[in-house]
């Protein structure tokens, strides 16, 4: 059977339809970096408004590269409804809504951080690159995904936890933020470092931390007084904020916009180092209580925009490489890491498999939405 994905919870607008084997028959996803980039961050109702003007040809695109017709010619629909922003999800939903209702298909309600999870569950080539595009049966064959349970590492733009994925709707959370999430880190080092910050400012600064010196500038790694597998990044930003004027003034600088670019890179690149250290801790932690328990868990999946990261996806790959007893590790590849329409579509198949569908006609949408209310 095929679905039709809607995802608009923050501010990409993304549509894409999906065959059940897990194969992307069409995608269209509208970035509304350029809106934001001027204001340094998101700003709700220009996110709303452009996810508005964009909705209908996201998603009519989405249905003619997957060679349909219209919206008749798929079996259901699935659409995001949770976490995130309720103006943004409300779009998004209406439109999903109308459509189950006008074309009289099953209507599956998606929780936008399961989806991510989700993603790691994805069929797709042994080489990480390739994804199933276009349905070609040889590509399936040598699909790879992880089963339940397993351990998720969930590192977003607003979240970082470290959870046991136990099934479908079926979550137990082992470690959260008490503050900033990773994602946010590296959008306001990105900010601080005039780097372009629309859509995230993620990519720019692992762009820069290639050209730098992880070592360059000490930073104190988080929560090394507590024993457990909760994440700060508050912190760590003000660090870098104070390490980055310090070495402005001592250049003699007015502002920090006028660091060299050397500098600039070497900032960027200890940012990098220490904030996936204190991730590398965490996992170490959890790796070592799941593997004393019965069952025990051996597969990690890393979802999230974050989880784009190459460096964070090499030192956790060599993680778990190096256990006593070698762990699996699953990530999507980047373009899949970050909000897009597949994932809404994915986690509603992986809901339809189970049984588990709803009811169109007064879906409400949730800004906040716990784990514990989906089982
Ligand atoms: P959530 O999923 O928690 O509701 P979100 O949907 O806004 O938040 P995502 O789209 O999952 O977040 O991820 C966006 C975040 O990922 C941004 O903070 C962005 O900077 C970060 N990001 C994207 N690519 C990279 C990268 N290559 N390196 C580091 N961070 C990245
Ligand atoms: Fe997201």
């Amino acid at each position: 059977f095929t679905v039709l994905g809607i995802e608009s919870s923050c501010d990409d607008t993304g549509a894409a339809v999906l065959r059940s084997d897990g194969v992307i028959l069409g995608e269209s996803l509208a970035s509304q970096s350029e809106i934001h980039e001027e204001f340094g961050g998101i700003v709700p109702g220009l996110a709303k408004t452009a996810h508005e003007e964009k909705i209908d040809s996201v998603v009519n695109e989405a249905i003619a590269r997957a060679g349909l017709n219209s919206v008749a010619d798929v079996d259901a629909i699935g659409v995001t409804v949770g976490p995130g922003l309720e103006i943004c999800l409300r779009v998004g939903c209406n439109k999903a809504r109308e459509l189950a209702m006008e074309h009289k298909k099953p209507f599956v309600s998606v929780h936008h951080l399961e989806a991510h999870i989700l993603m790691a569950r994805l069929p797709f080539d042994d080489k990480n690159a390739k994804f199933n595009v276009g349905g070609t049966e040889e590509v399936h064959e040598s699909k790879r995904t992880v089963q339940f349970p397993f351990l998720a590492l969930l590192v977003s733009g607003g979240h970082c936890q470290l959870m046991k994925c136990l099934g479908i709707g079926r979550y137990e959370i082992i470690g959260g933020t008490i503050d900033d999430s990773l994602g946010e880190a590296f959008d306001k080092t990105a900010r601080l470092l005039g780097l372009p910050v629309g859509g995230g400012g993620g990519p720019a600064v692992e762009k820069l931390a290639k050209e730098g010196d992880p070592k360059a500038v000490e930073l104190p790694i988080p929560l090394q007084k507590r024993k457990d597998c909760d994440f700060s990044y508050a912190g760590l930003k003000t660090a870098v904020r104070m390490k980055t004027e310090k070495i402005a003034a001592e250049r003699g600088l007015d502002s920090v916009d006028d660091l060299s670019h050397e500098d600039k890179a070497n900032i960027a690149s200890s940012f990098q180092n220490v904030a996936i250290k204190h991730i590398e801790q965490r996992l170490k932690r959890t790796m070592d209580m799941l593997e004393n328990e019965d069952g025990g868990i051996r597969s990690l999946a890393v979802v999230g925009g974050v989880a784009a990261n190459q460096e964070l996806r090499r030192r956790l790959e060599a993680i778990c490489e190096s256990r006593n007893e070698p762990w699996e590790m699953m990530v999507p590849p980047p373009r899949l890491c970050t909000d897009q329409g597949a994932m809404a579509a994915w986690a509603a198949i992986e809901r339809i498999v189970v049984g588990s569908t709803d009811i169109p006609d007064n879906q409400e949408v949730y800004a906040r939405f716990p784990f514990q209310s989906l089982s």
